[in-house]
């Protein structure tokens, strides 16, 4: 194995390989182990979503668990929330449909940071599962979103680039003083 999972720590910004595009991976034993610690690692900073270059990783892969609320639909033919945790290497969204919706999105990267981002509101996604077989998924709602949040951390997006005007006018001295700090 060349990546010790036990090493892995949550990058914050700004550092570089929050803006590296990711390379496709193979599922195997080392990419599964760092699945897992990611889920950990998720886990621990109560997070919904984690991408492997948040981890120091350009590796295509993802965690996601979204948790059923009490006020969720009961019977959507859709999902938007997860039993279990989930991870998928080499995704890529396929279709997306119906309105671009906004809402206050946060980043694990990103801490203090919370940021408007308009996005589809229903996805199908391919990608490999955690046995190597591809598998297209939908998604609504929160489910949805998290999935597009981290995808576009494959490519190096964050939500400052994608957040209105509004989040990034009030959040612009904190995000300056990440820079500044990251600078040091
Ligand atoms: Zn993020």
């Amino acid at each position: 194995m060349t990546v010790d999972p036990s090493k892995l720590r949550i990058e914050i910004y700004p550092t570089e390989v929050l803006r590296t595009k990711a390379d496709e991976v193979e599922v195997n034993d080392e990419t599964r182990a760092v699945a897992a610690r990611m889920v950990d690692l998720m886990r621990g900073a109560e997070g919904i979503g984690l991408a492997a270059p948040q981890v120091g990783l350009t590796w295509r892969l993802f965690v996601a668990h979204v948790p059923a609320q009490d006020d969720d639909p009961i019977d959507a033919d859709i999902p938007s929330t997860t039993d279990e945790p989930q991870a998928f290497f080499n995704p890529e969204i396929v279709e997306t449909s119906g309105d671009l919706e906004p809402f206050d999105e946060g980043c694990l990267s990103l801490p203090g940071i919370t940021g408007e981002v308009r996005r589809p509101a229903t996805v199908t996604m391919r990608a490999l599962d955690l046995e190597g077989n591809q598998v297209e998924v939908r998604a609504t709602g929160l489910l949805a979103r998290c999935w597009q949040h981290e995808i576009d951390h494959l490519d190096g997006v964050l939500i400052l680039d994608k957040m209105s005007q509004m989040s990034k006018l009030k959040h612009r001295s904190r995000i300056k003083a990440m820079e500044r700090a990251g600078k040091r």
